[in-house]
């Protein structure tokens, strides 16, 4: 592997050479990666990057795409398939922009979105001042009722619902570890003339293997996501459609050409072999094992009194709160964590008293670990790690920690394929 690059440019390829030792030999614990099977890798390095194919199947502004369009028709079944959905939208180039471009589908400057709180678990794309949408658009947000069960406060989004008239009531978020009363949130929609939807780009793997519901089934209309997290595929977008044609022409026109220029073919090809894993029976198993080892994880921080956000976790995360459990911040817990050899993220917790580039927080899981095949034990290790780290903080304890996850990390190689 890498012949021509390390021939060709010592420099870069140094660079790739040691993250890959860094993935084969720490954890990765950071809740929004994964590892991608060989055959994904390779789509993403083919020959289709030099390819312009601006359009959609059957329908493009340059010739000589009989090869893409049949790419993009197998990317799009299997989509469908995988989510039951009517219309799929493979060209995002990432999740943001998925959702950039289901505003531009939905919206008219000026119109409301009513979507989850950002620092009680909602994404960037979701109303954060510091993105260019809130110039755009207006962001209300819910939150959740009581922070210790995670209960969403339905009555006060209901009552806001009904006040500002929102067109999107979005679900979905980066940082929430329950699952959310889908049909609360399609009821309240409906109720004030909303489209209903789901960002589902945290837990995409995990609809798709089946583990948890899919929100389609209680009447969401529209789902967008990223298809480099628990599902497993190369870096990208996705938006689907469960059913309104209507629905489904304004997300391509907002997508080509009213976000996007040409597709990233290599990455659409990338994308079709990663649903196309995702089919398979055995990422149902991949999904239900993320939950069980999350909940194995959990079982740990609750047995050492740890506190956790919304009090644990029913999916692939958990939010502990270090401020409180440990009396660190999420940065010094970020650092010394990474030191011992697992990468994981700061976070800010709902009601966060402390600064967001040093929160109370961190934020961690287990998508990545399960694909290297780790089990509820080898999960409860990790964690009983991690507040040994938190709570003795001494080098003698960080490098013990270090050698023992270097030490699972290589009894738990990364695969190349999946059964
Ligand atoms: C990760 C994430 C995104 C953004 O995806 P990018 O590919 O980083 O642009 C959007 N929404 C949610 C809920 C996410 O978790």
């Amino acid at each position: 592997m890498y012949s021509h690059i390390k021939k060709q440019d010592k420099e870069v390829f140094g660079a790739i050479a040691g993250e890959d030792k860094r993935q084969r030999e720490g954890l990765e614990l950071i809740p929004s990666e994964n590892y991608v099977s060989a055959a994904v890798k390779e789509a993403m390095a083919s020959s289709l990057t030099n390819k312009y194919s601006e359009g959609y199947p059957g329908r493009r502004y340059y010739g000589g795409q009989q090869f893409t369009d049949a790419i993009e028709m197998v990317a799009i079944e299997r989509a469908k398939k995988l989510f039951g959905a009517k219309y799929a939208n493979v060209q995002p180039l990432g999740g943001a922009n998925a959702n950039i471009a289901m505003y531009f589908a939905l919206l008219q400057p000026g119109d409301t979105v009513l979507g989850m709180d950002l620092s009680h678990g909602g994404h960037l794309t979701h109303g954060h001042p510091v993105t260019y949408l809130t110039k755009i658009y207006t962001f209300v947000h819910y939150q959740m009722k009581n922070v210790e069960t995670g209960e969403i406060d339905y009555e006060a989004m209901r009552r806001t619902a009904k006040k500002v008239k929102p067109k999107i009531v979005l679900a979905g978020f980066s940082a929430y570890p329950r699952e959310l009363d889908y049909t609360k949130f399609v009821a309240i929609a409906r109720e004030v003339g909303a489209i209903a939807v789901m960002d589902i780009a945290h837990i995409a793997g995990l609809i798709a293997g089946k583990a948890v519901r899919n929100p389609f089934d209680d009447g969401f209309d529209i789902m967008t996501t990223t298809t480099h997290k628990a599902l497993r595929g190369p870096r990208g977008g996705l938006i689907l459609v469960r059913e309104s044609e209507e629905l489904a022409k304004k997300i391509d026109k907002a997508v080509f050409p009213g976000l996007q220029g040409g597709p990233h073919m290599h990455q659409i090809a990338a994308k079709a072999v990663a649903f196309g894993e995702a089919l398979k029976p055995s990422f149902k198993k991949y999904a239900k094992q993320i939950l069980k080892n999350t909940k194995a994880m959990e079982k740990v921080f609750k047995k050492h009194g740890a506190r956790m956000i919304a009090g644990g976790s029913d999916n692939h995360l958990i939010l502990l709160d270090v401020s409180e459990s440990f009396q660190i911040s999420g940065a010094e817990a970020e650092a010394l964590l990474d030191r011992a050899g697992m990468t994981l993220n700061k976070n800010v917790i709902a009601d966060d008293t402390r600064k967001p580039m040093d929160p109370s927080g961190i934020r961690f899981g287990t998508p990545a670990v399960t694909t290297r095949g780790f089990k509820e034990k080898d999960c409860a290790q990790v964690a009983e790690l991690m507040i040994e780290v938190l709570t003795k903080r001494n080098d003698a304890t960080v490098e013990k920690a270090r050698r023992a996850i270097k030490k699972l990390a290589l009894t738990h190689p990364i695969p190349e394929s999946f059964p």
